[in-house]
């Protein structure tokens, strides 16, 4: 399996960009289609290619967005006083194209979720929702997370609604020879996609409504996950999604015998015990 360089770049990019469109693309996902002056520019690796997005809130009159280039922007971002700095959330890149014109587009699909009560939650998906064209952004280049070492026997991609456009574009740019399998978690029946995934690549959907629409993201996926047993210790691993999912799938497989160091894990969120749902 041939590995190409796709971590944290050297020099993380800063975006600028402005919303085209926002439309609902599936009953739990808000797509936001942006463009930019510069966004032909951004060095769109596929995979799980992800990046700090930067929002204007509700409470300020105007998008303001320092320069914020290179690994050392947090201590820079934080010391933007409180008032002006913007909202920041860690979003994946789910589509990009280059369009014949040069200009370029970038998808981003937010999770769509509620609190107890209903109401919409969620800075970033509340902002998606309400977003205009001409609207301002920018995004900070991340690279992948996704790290599958040359010798891999068999990779396990597991993940829940958050982890989904990670996944489709994992299962886009893995080899065509690649052998696995992929676990996605979704809330509804329709937020089931096709999944562009090499031959050898099998791809189980669980979906939460027909279980217990109610359950905690990412524990039938965990469930799930937690039936797998590894081919061999060197298999890859990725699970991604609510902090829960993320921690005990790697739990699972490390006692199922997969190396710590073959399994890439990342809590996106972590699901707080106020809300009316069952563990
Ligand atoms: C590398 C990476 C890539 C990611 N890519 C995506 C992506 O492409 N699309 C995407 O939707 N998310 C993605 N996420 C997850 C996203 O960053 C989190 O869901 C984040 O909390 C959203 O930011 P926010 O400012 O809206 O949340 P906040 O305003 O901080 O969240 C408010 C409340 O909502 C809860 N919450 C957050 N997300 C969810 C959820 N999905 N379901 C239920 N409750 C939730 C939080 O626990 C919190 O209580 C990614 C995370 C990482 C680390």
């Amino acid at each position: 399996m041939a590995k190409t360089p796709r971590l944290l770049p050297e020099n993380p990019r800063l975006f600028r960009a402005r919303v085209l469109r926002s439309e609902r693309v599936t009953p739990s996902m808000q797509r936001v289609t942006v463009t930019g002056d510069d966004l032909h520019e951004f060095p769109f690796l596929g995979f799980d290619h992800w990046f700090r997005l930067f929002l204007q809130r509700p409470d300020q009159d105007a998008f303001r967005m320092p320069d914020l280039d290179g690994k050392k922007w947090w201590p820079t971002f934080l010391a933007i006083p409180e008032a002006v700095r913007p909202h920041c959330a860690n979003y994946t890149v789910a589509a990009y194209r280059l369009l014949a014109d040069g200009t370029a587009e970038l998808d981003i699909d937010f999770v769509v979720h509620t609190g107890p009560d209903g109401e919409p939650e969620g800075r970033a998906a509340i902002w998606a929702c309400d977003a205009r064209p001409g609207d301002a952004l920018a995004m900070l280049d991340q690279g992948c997370i996704f790290d599958v070492p040359d010798d891999t026997s068999e990779v396990v991609i597991v993940a829940e609604e958050t982890g989904l456009p990670g996944v489709v574009g994992i299962a886009a740019s893995l080899p065509r020879d690649t052998v696995g399998r992929i676990i996605q978690e979704v809330p509804t029946a329709a937020d089931v996609r096709q999944l562009d995934a090499p031959d050898g690549v099998t791809v189980t959907w669980i979906v939460r409504a027909e279980a217990d629409g109610h359950a905690v993201p990412g524990r039938a996926a965990l469930a799930e996950l937690q039936r797998h047993v590894p081919v061999d210790d060197r298999g890859y691993a990725f699970v991604v999604g609510e902090s829960t999912l993320a921690t005990e799938g790697r739990r699972h497989l490390h006692r199922a015998g997969l190396p710590k160091s073959r399994i890439t894990f990342s809590g996106f969120w972590k699901h707080e015990a106020r809300r009316p749902v069952h563990a």
